[in-house]
């Protein structure tokens, strides 16, 4: 499936709407010029365009499989996975210390996205690999930065993370894989875990484990959970892969979608680990990779939006259908004002949800540059925003890609249905959206909403700005801000009831000043704001009054009315 990376609009998004001048304006991040981001997002369009699009339907079409107990992957991945690995994409905002580029997240998140579009299942294997090199950054001892990090920065070995069992998945804290001291430093992991990417692959020389487990001295519940690094091949005295480790790929699931990823049953009988933070701090130390990963999983639904609308819009550009209703028209169906209304609004989606997930990316790059609290709050409190909205953008267009292309749309061969399948998950993994909506108005409202009061006054300017075209921001941010106050005020089982259709307003919002932002600064892009202020603003409104309806109506039905 062709796929043309969107380059010049990542260029315009980080110099214009989302403050990559500010970011590079620090010490930590000087050398990411102008000239260098250019470079690094033309080539790495390169690599998605030439390289890895053309892998993506052999990977809907041959399945990673289990061969004699050896995952074999999906035809030209093990190449597209060196192109990416030795194109230095892995370690981009990785430590320079230990290979890393060191540049920001904001470039990296872009170049994920290219790389994402182009092939999606291949893409999450080195998203969970980056994960893993910021929490080992973060939280191992010295010794295992030294030997982990060069080789998964390189993409020699890759990483992978476990947390999910069969009676724990949104649940973490009831897992049951126990860890046992062997009294050499060392750890025996015994457990076993589900649904884990890329739990194994026959392309890198080995595969690190970032697994939970209990120590006896561990409390019931999240707060008695430790984390370990459990190779596949225990490395020798050089850093070699050496012994194999005792665990094993029990079996491979299939799948909806995704399919060029191997998920996997992970069997660990006592194998050799080394403990990576505190003990019974494992949750802390999990909580950096899966933060990473939940702006990572928000790009890939993102990303899927892009491929799907290119192919959408490509097959509106040819489809011929009945008599054109506009004088000068194409003489296809793009037409038709529904079919306009369809890719109108797709476009609109993609510019906000990925003008988010960058916005959220140089707040990580500002924390970690300046160490500025309020940095972290910002992207503390767009990271979940980030995930579910990205995802959902995801879902949204790929359907609407499919309605686009009529009955062609649902025959697999034009490839608009595997952006729908491959999608999917993305808002179910890595902490699903209802989850993440939970996220939002609890933990990221401990502040009394403080961060998100800091981030409407922006939007707030921005509609100013704007005059008479940002009116709707304004009333829409000033509901969300009201809808806030009262919010924090609820009993928490209120808040969730109504927490998914708040983080859907939030998105909204901050897709109205995205998309003002822009046009302030290229009056061109006014027409596409107008789609987002004019037709999916406006849902703010009815979503912040789900928000604030509490949870009465819905426990009011007894689960026997519910079966009725
Ligand atoms: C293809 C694929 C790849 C995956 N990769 C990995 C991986 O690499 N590593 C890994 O560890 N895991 C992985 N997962 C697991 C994934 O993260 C879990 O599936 C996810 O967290 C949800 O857990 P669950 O499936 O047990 O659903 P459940 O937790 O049973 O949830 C079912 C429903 O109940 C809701 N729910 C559950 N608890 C609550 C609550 N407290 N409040 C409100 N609603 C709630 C959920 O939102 C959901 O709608 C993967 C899953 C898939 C399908």
């Amino acid at each position: 499936m062709p796929y043309t990376a969107p380059v010049s609009e990542f260029t315009f998004l980080m110099e214009h709407v989302v403050g990559l001048p500010r970011v590079a304006g620090t010490e930590r991040f000087a050398e990411a010029t102008p000239d260098m981001v250019s470079a690094i997002l033309t080539e790495a369009g390169r690599l998605a365009d030439e390289v890895l699009a053309p892998l993506n339907r052999g990977g809907d079409l041959h399945p990673a499989h289990l061969e004699n107990g050896v995952v074999r992957t999906s035809p030209g991945f093990a190449d597209g996975y060196r192109a990416i690995a030795e194109g230095g994409y892995i370690g981009m905002s990785a430590d320079p210390d230990y290979g890393g580029l060191g540049l920001p997240m904001v470039l990296t998140t872009a170049v994920n996205e290219m790389i994402g579009s182009a092939c999606l299942s291949l893409q999450l294997n080195p998203l969970m690999t980056q994960g893993q090199i910021e929490a080992l950054e973060h939280h191992a001892s010295d010794d295992l930065k030294a030997l982990y990090l060069p080789r998964l920065t390189s993409g020699e070995w890759c990483g992978t993370m476990n947390l999910t069992e069969p009676q724990a998945g949104s649940d973490v804290g009831a897992l049951r894989a126990k860890a046992e001291e062997n009294g050499d430093g060392t750890y025996a992991v015994s457990g076993q875990k589900i649904y884990i990417s890329w739990g194994d692959n026959d392309f890198t020389e080995n595969v690190c484990h970032l697994v939970l487990a209990r120590l006896p001295d561990g409390v019931p519940g999240t707060k008695g959970i430790s984390l370990f690094l459990v190779p596949k091949y225990i490395p020798d005295a050089d850093g070699k892969p050496g012994k194999a480790n005792d665990l094993k790929v029990v079996s491979l699931e299939h799948k909806m979608g995704l399919h060029g990823s191997p998920t996997a049953v992970m069997q660990y009988d006592g194998a050799t680990g080394w403990l990576v933070g505190k003990p019974h701090g494992g949750m802390a130390a999990m909580f950096t990779m899966m933060n990473n990963a939940r702006l990572g999983v928000g790009v890939q639904g993102l990303c899927q939006a892009e491929a799907a609308y290119q192919q959408a819009l490509d097959y509106a550009l040819e489809r011929k259908q009945g008599r054109s209703p506009v004088e000068g028209g194409t003489g296809t169906i793009l037409d038709h004002a529904d079919v306009r209304r369809m890719l109108s609004e797709m476009k609109a989606e993609i510019f906000a949800a990925r003008a988010i997930a960058l916005a959220n990316a140089a707040a990580i790059d500002m924390a970690s540059a300046t160490g500025d609290a309020a940095w972290d709050a910002r992207a503390a409190l767009l990271t979940p925003v980030t995930k579910a909205y990205g995802t959902e953008t995801g879902i949204k267009v790929a359907q609407m890609g499919i309605q686009v292309h009529g009955g062609m749309g649902f025959i697999e061969e034009t490839g608009a249905a595997q952006y729908l399948r491959d999608v999917r998950v993305t808002a179910i993994y890595e902490g699903t959206n209802g989850i993440q909506a939970m996220d939002l108005v609890a933990r990221k409202m401990m502040d009394g909403g403080a961060a998100m009061f800091a981030l409407l006054d922006e939007v707030d300017q921005t509609a100013k700005d704007a005059g008479d075209e940002g009116a709707r921001l304004l009333a829409a941010s000033g509901a969300l801000r009201e809808a806030t106050e009262k919010l924090v005020a609820m009993e928490m089982n209120d808040r969730f009831a109504g927490a998914v259709p708040y983080l859907m307003a939030v998105a909204r919002v901050l897709g109205g000043h995205f998309h003002l932002r822009a046009a302030l600064t290229d009056e061109a892009r006014l027409k596409l704001a107008r789609v987002f202020l004019n037709r999916l603003l406006p849902e703010a409104h009815s979503l912040l009054a789900q928000a604030a309806a509490g949870a009465d109506d819905l426990y009011a039905l007894s689960a026997e009315e519910l079966s009725a």
